[in-house]
């Protein structure tokens, strides 16, 4: 991630710590190249859940991170109201269903990331956009070429 990013990142994981919880990271920068593929392997209806590579991701640009929280005590992924990169209505964030300790664990980690200066997207409730994403370029730096 652009450093800004990841010091805001780090931010959220200390005060998640307080609470007992981790945050477990998915996915945070991705080449250009990979949100290629990933829309070129995803069936047209199911488009709105992946970026459109003429426009590029915010995680090309290092502002963008997939993430949950796990449990510091075992060491396990506290449950969401959905499963991570789940192509269903249970991905929102503001899907009303599942159990109410679900939706609190995604309400705890929307908190810690809003108050560090990301946004969750409309469609996924593990995906966080940092504030200050439109000043990074899109960028195709294959993952063994970062330093
Ligand atoms: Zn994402």
């Amino acid at each position: 991630m652009q450093r800004p990013a990841a010091e805001a990142l780090l931010r959220a994981h200390r005060e998640l710590v307080k609470q007992g919880n981790g945050l477990l990271i998915f996915d945070a920068y991705r080449p250009w190249y990979v949100t290629k593929i990933f829309w070129d392997a995803t069936p047209s209806e199911k488009h709105q859940f992946v970026a459109d590579p003429a426009k590029g991701s915010r995680h090309n640009r290092g502002c963008a991170v997939d993430l949950t929280l796990y449990d510091l005590r075992t060491g396990r992924e506290v449950p969401m109201t959905g499963m991570y990169d789940e192509m269903s209505e249970r991905s929102y964030p503001d899907y009303a269903g599942g159990t109410r300790d679900q939706r609190e664990h995604r309400q705890a980690l929307r908190t810690a990331m809003e108050a560090q200066g990301f946004t969750v997207f409309d469609t996924e409730w593990w995906h966080f956009d940092y504030r200050d994403w439109p000043r990074y370029a899109i960028q195709n730096v294959p993952f063994e070429e970062i330093r």
